[in-house]
């Protein structure tokens, strides 16, 4: 895969903190003073209520409550948007949109000329509520108003809903998502070279992660450093060991089940030494099973912030089940992904406010091998469902039990066997291979993105170099 670079990043925009609302656009404020007491703007109809904390969620449209299209979440930043037609006999005015939330009002006002267009954030009436706003039981409504003071109502089209308040259904977000960087000192080619993992990268990856996951909490930390000896290749060779030490790391280190690892090395100087005649950069297990705790652990290249950055929020996404999105180029696609060319299939929108709204003709799911990428709603709403999931057992509680690991290539090939400690019997498919002894021995399998191998759990030590059946997905 090539690296995948986030919309936000190929803009090249600095990282800001906070969201941004930024209402200055194309008014003129010395002739529009707001009227002392506006009236409701009249033949101008709310046609479309949407929500936006990454993607696009609409609430209504046409005037009616539709089904979700995916979860709104809880305590993180929320842009809300007023989508207007005009009617016969709208006049062109600035228009005041004043927005009741949870019992405080926030105003917006913008000329409105026309039907709004998704792409143009000043084309709708619009809002961003800060994220401790953003409660399970929140409720607005919309009105209307024009600032020059309009010939009154025609109706009850300028208010939504049309009386009473309209539930956000903000969902809780399942808990911090916990991500553990593992750098690894790199010595398959007698280099001991280390990634960056400074306080300003650890931020980058906070930042991006903040942005595409529906999380409303993050934490992301440097964990022990690992030393590796054994060369890696950009086709692919040696990486389920490395993949199954980080594991191994992991499992036999006092920590909380829904701690993620990810190993973070730099096999080259540079990205473009490593990716001549191959280019992988990343390697993660697709969990099928959120029980599989015991695989919360990827891989990824760091040759610079940005790519870091894309190849960790893809085999993050792995690790919470996800498939790749199609559009061309990588094997273990989604069969259920509903959009075409891994297309966005809704408007994205960054929350720190740095790239604004996301394009979903320009820009494809993070889940694929194209970019620019962002995340879309189908992506996003199976991260949240999977994060969720995590957070319930967060608390997992058992009797530590020996188990052995042992990475299992893409053509069945037993590695070498480690032993860990797991709390509950490991969840996976079914792999079966021989012991020490010979005897037949049945293990848990999750598979790895990307190889087709894997890495499998045992009760007693496999056999090395034995070859092992995989049941199928
Ligand atoms: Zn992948």
């Amino acid at each position: 895969m090539k690296p995948l670079l986030f919309a936000l990043l190929l803009a090249g925009c600095p990282l800001q903190d906070g969201p941004d609302d930024d209402d200055s656009a194309a008014l003129d404020d010395d002739d529009d003073a707001v009227a002392a007491d506006p009236l409701p703007v009249a033949n101008l109809d709310i046609t479309a209520v949407t929500a936006n904390q990454g993607v696009e969620v609409v609430i209504m449209e046409d005037g009616d409550e539709i089904p979700r299209n995916a979860s709104l979440v809880a305590n993180r930043p929320l842009l809300l948007r007023a989508y207007v037609a005009p009617a016969a006999g709208y006049v062109n005015t600035i228009v005041l949109g004043r927005l009741t939330w949870d019992g405080a009002l926030h105003e917006d006002s913008t000329p409105i000329t026309g039907t709004s267009e998704p792409g143009d954030l000043d084309s709708t009436l619009h809002w961003v509520i800060d994220a401790a706003d953003v409660r399970p039981d929140s409720t607005f409504s919309i009105e209307l108003l024009d600032s020059r003071g309009g010939d009154g109502p025609t109706g009850d089209s300028h208010l939504w809903p049309t009386s009473g308040e309209a539930d956000v259904g903000a969902e809780s977000a399942g808990g911090t998502l916990k991500l553990v960087v593992v750098p690894i000192e790199y010595n398959g080619d007698g280099s001991g070279r280390l990634p960056d993992t400074s306080p300003d990268q650890v931020e980058l990856f906070d930042a991006l992660l903040s942005r595409v996951f529906p999380t409303s909490d993050i934490s992301v930390e440097v964990g022990p450093t690992l030393v590796w000896n054994t060369p890696l290749t950009n086709s692919g060779d040696g990486w389920e060991e490395l993949l199954n030490a980080v594991l191994e790391l992991r499992n036999s280190s006092n920590i909380d089940v829904d701690e993620y690892w990810y190993g973070l090395f730099k096999p080259t100087e540079t990205l473009s030494d490593w990716c001549s005649g191959g280019c992988r950069m990343g390697l993660g297990f697709v969990l099928d099973d959120y029980n599989s705790y015991w695989a919360r652990a990827g891989l990824g290249t760091g040759f610079d912030q940005f790519q870091a950055m894309g190849t960790m929020a893809h085999e993050l996404g792995h690790l919470h089940g996800r498939y790749h999105a199609d559009c061309g180029g990588a094997s273990g696609i989604d069969p259920f992904y509903p959009y075409d060319d891994a297309a966005l299939g809704t408007w994205g929108w960054d929350i720190f406010g740095v790239s604004g709204l996301q394009d979903p003709e320009t820009t494809v799911d993070m889940m694929s091998y194209c970019d620019p990428v962002w995340v879309s709603d189908y992506t996003w709403q199976r991260l949240h469902n999977r994060m969720r999931l995590v957070g319930g057992s967060a608390d997992l509680q058992g009797v530590p039990t020996d188990y052995w690991s042992a990475a299992i290539s893409g053509e069945g090939r037993v590695g070498k066997a480690r032993k860990l400690v797991l709390p509950v019997p490991p969840a996976g498919r079914v792999v079966e291979t021989v012991d020490v002894d010979g005897a037949p021995l049945r293990g848990a399998f999750v598979e790895a993105a990307h190889t087709g191998g894997g890495v499998a759990i045992f009760p007693r030590p496999p056999s090395p170099d034995s070859s092992a059946t995989v049941s199928p997905r």
